[in-house]
C-alpha cells in the first residue's frame, strides 16, 4: 500500500509510534490531536524490554535510555518494608538484548514528536466522527475542519470515539481500584534507589526512578468509581492511607506539589472480536486497553503501532493488512490484558487472612516460577 495517506487520530504513544513507523516506509501521514498544547505529563512510565525493540527499529532507543533510568533491580515489599522478592531487572538487557527503561512521560512524548517529519501533526483538532466509502475515510472534527485518507486508525485512547462509533457496545469494565500518581525531584537515596511495589490491605504503592533526580511514584487503592478531588484532598487523603507504611513513602508524598497529583480510576476493555471496520482500525488503549499491572499497556500501543505500519506496508491492500495486523496482535494483547487484570485483583486483596497468604506465597515461590509472566511479555520481539 505504499504512498497510502494515512490519518491517526490520538499524538500518545501509539498514534505517535504508527506515525513514526509509517513515515519510514514512505507512507503520507496526518496525526490529529484533541489538546491545544502538548503539556508536562505528570509521570513515569516503565518501558520494558519489548517496547525497546520498537523504540530501536524507530531510531529513537538510544535517546529514550539516555533521557530515563534503567532499571537494575525490582522488589515487592510487604508495606512494613520487609522485601517479599527480589528481582534483577537488568538480567532483561543481557538476555533480550535491551534493558528496561523507566522514563518521565513528556520527555518520551518530546522524542517521539522530533522524531516526525514537520507538519506531521496537527494540535487542537478534536475528532468528532468518520464516514467511509469505496474510495476514502474522512474525518470531522470539532472545528469544522475535514480530512481524507486510505485509511484511518484511531489512536485516541482508552475513551476513544473512534472505537465508539464502530462499536459502541463496547465497554469499559472498572478494576474496583483507583491510582494516584506524581513526580518529585529528590535527593532521598532510599527513593532514587530502588524499583519496588509495596502491597497493604486493598492498596499499593510504587517507586521508581526516572532520571538522576526524579521518582515517579504511584498509589492505589479499593474504592467505588468516580470520586472528584483537588490536588489538596488527594494530598491529605494519600497521606492518611500510606502514613504507617515503610519509608521513604512519607517524604514521598510530603514533597510532592498538591496540584501535579493525577488520579485515574483504573479500568480495562475486555478483550473484544474486532478492531477494524473497512478502512479503519483501532490501536493502543484504543482496542487493547489493560490494567497497569504489568506495566505493559504503552509497551502493547508500540508493538501494535510497528505490527500495523509492517503490515500495511507489506500488503497490497488494507483489508489485508488490516486483517493481518489484528491476526498478529490479539492474542497477545488479550493475553496481557486478561493477565494483567488477575494480578491486580492479587495485589488488592483486603482480607487479612488472604493477604498472609499471599505475601508468604510470593516469598517461598521461586523466581521463575514468579517471573514466568514478565518473561512472556518481556521476551518478545515483534520487529523479528
Ligand atoms: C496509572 C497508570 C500507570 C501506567 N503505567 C504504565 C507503564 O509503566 N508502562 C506502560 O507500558 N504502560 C503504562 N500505562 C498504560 C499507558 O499509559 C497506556 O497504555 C498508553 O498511554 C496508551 O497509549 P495510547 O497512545 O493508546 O493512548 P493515550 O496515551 O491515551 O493517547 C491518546 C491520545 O488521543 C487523544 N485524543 C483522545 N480523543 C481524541 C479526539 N476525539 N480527537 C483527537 N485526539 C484525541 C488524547 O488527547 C491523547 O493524546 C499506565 C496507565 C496508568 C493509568
Amino acid at each position: 500500500m505504499n504512498k497510502a495517506k494515512v490519518i491517526i487520530i490520538g499524538a500518545g504513544v501509539g498514534g505517535l509510534c504508527t506515525a513514526i513507523a509509517l513515515q519510514q516506509y514512505g507512507f503520507e501521514v496526518k496525526v490529529y490531536e484533541k489538546v491545544k498544547k502538548l503539556g508536562e505529563v505528570g509521570a513515569g512510565l516503565t518501558l520494558w524490554s519489548n517496547a525497546l525493540h520498537v523504540l530501536r527499529a524507530l531510531g529513537v532507543a538510544d535517546e529514550v535510555i539516555a533521557a530515563g533510568s534503567k532499571l537494575q533491580r525490582s522488589q515487592i515489599r510487604a508495606n512494613n518494608g520487609e522485601t517479599l522478592f527480589d528481582a534483577r531487572t537488568d538480567e532483561m538487557e543481557t538476555k533480550y538484548g535491551e534493558p528496561v527503561v523507566a522514563i518521565h512521560r513528556a520527555d518520551l512524548h518530546q522524542i517521539l514528536i522530533n522524531a516526525l517529519k514537520p507538519n506531521t501533526l496537527k494540535l487542537d483538532m478534536n475528532c468528532a466522527k468518520f464516514e467511509q466509502d469505496d474510495n476514502k475515510v474522512t474525518v470531522h472534527f470539532e472545528n469544522g475542519e475535514v480530512d481524507s485518507a486510505d485509511v484511518l486508525i484511531g489512536a485516541d485512547g482508552i475513551h476513544s470515539v473512534v472505537r465508539k462509533q464502530m462499536f459502541p457496545e463496547v465497554q469499559l469494565r472498572y478494576s474496583g481500584y483507583t491510582a494516584w500518581r506524581g513526580v518529585v525531584e529528590t535527593e532521598n537515596e532510599a527513593a532514587l534507589g530502588l524499583t519496588s511495589e509495596s502491597w497493604g490491605r486493598g492498596a499499593r504503592f510504587g517507586i521508581v526512578r526516572v532520571d538522576k533526580k526524579r521518582v515517579y511514584w504511584f498509589a492505589t487503592r479499593n474504592q467505588p468509581i468516580g470520586e472528584k478531588a483537588t490536588g489538596e484532598q488527594k494530598k491529605s487523603k494519600l497521606l492518611g492511607i500510606f502514613s504507617k507504611w515503610h519509608k521513604p513513602i512519607d517524604h514521598l508524598l510530603d514533597s510532592t506539589p498538591a496540584e501535579i497529583i493525577l488520579q485515574n480510576d483504573i479500568c480495562d476493555i475486555a478483550p473484544f472480536a474486532s478492531w477494524t471496520k473497512g478502512r479503519v482500525t483501532l490501536l493502543g488503549d484504543a482496542a487493547h486497553s489493560t490494567t497497569p499491572n504489568m506495566g505493559q499497556g504503552a509497551c502493547m500501543a508500540m508493538e501494535s503501532a510497528y505490527v500495523l505500519a509492517r503490515a500495511l506496508n507489506e500488503e497490497s491492500d488494507y483489508r489485508s493488512a488490516l486483517k493481518r495486523y489484528e491476526r498478529e496482535r490479539h492474542e497477545r494483547t488479550a493475553w496481557i490484558t486478561n493477565t494483567s487484570w488477575s494480578i491486580g485483583k492479587g495485589g488488592q486483596v483486603e482480607n487479612p487472612l488472604l493477604i498472609g497468604l499471599r505475601n508468604f506465597i510470593v516469598k517461598i515461590t521461586p523466581a521463575g516460577a514468579m517471573q514466568r509472566n514478565l518473561h512472556k511479555a518481556t521476551g518478545y520481539d515483534v520487529t523479528k
